[in-house]
């Protein structure tokens, strides 16, 4: 199923991907549901090796948004990007998906098709400021897991002046080392 086109309207916010410069962000749109990534032979088999389980991740980004639940980590985003907009964030932090919004985020990790860190690892927009809104990544997507859209950024801005990053962190289940 490709990425809800109305992600922002049924979905909200359940964290930020903060950027280290501190300036830049993108938003967590959850809660998500499961999607191909939890259908292809390739990710299920990553995700076995490394003994996770496949949850429900939402929407990473909201002008530039994959749908984590949707990517299967091809890459084709990354390749067709060029500005280098996304990064495979297990390259940068290997934390499972769940926690990459407990991370800070410089955005030193891979921007190349094939350097994914495994089949579990997902496009992140982390350069999303940077976007000129070409829509290159967006036809190239095997699952259609991309939205693009400059017009989202009033989604951005709400959701920049009601999210209570406190309070979601302080409610989000602690993590655990299994
Ligand atoms: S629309 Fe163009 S510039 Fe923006 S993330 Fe996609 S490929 Fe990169």
């Amino acid at each position: 199923m490709p990425i809800d086109p109305d992600f922002p309207k049924n979905y909200q916010v359940i964290g930020k991907i903060q950027h280290a410069d501190g300036e830049h962000f993108h938003f967590m749109w959850g809660p998500g549901k499961l999607k191909e990534a939890a259908e292809n032979e390739e990710v299920k088999a990553a995700y076995t090796a490394r003994g996770e389980e496949i949850v429900p991740l939402g929407v990473s980004g909201t002008m530039v948004a994959i749908d984590w639940d949707s990517c299967v980590a091809d890459g084709a985003c990354i390749e067709a990007c060029p500005v280098q907009v996304f990064q495979w964030y297990r390259t940068e932090h290997d934390v499972p998906a769940t926690e990459a919004t407990k991370q800070t985020w410089a955005g030193t990790g891979k921007d190349v098709k094939d350097e994914r860190k495994d089949f579990t690892d997902k496009a992140d927009p982390i350069r999303e400021h940077d976007c000129i809104w070409c829509m290159a990544c967006v036809s190239v997507c095997p699952p259609q897991a991309v939205k693009v859209d400059q017009a989202a950024l009033e989604f951005h801005e709400k959701a920049d002046g009601t999210f209570n990053e406190s309070l979601s962190k302080g409610s989000a289940p602690p993590p655990h080392a299994h």
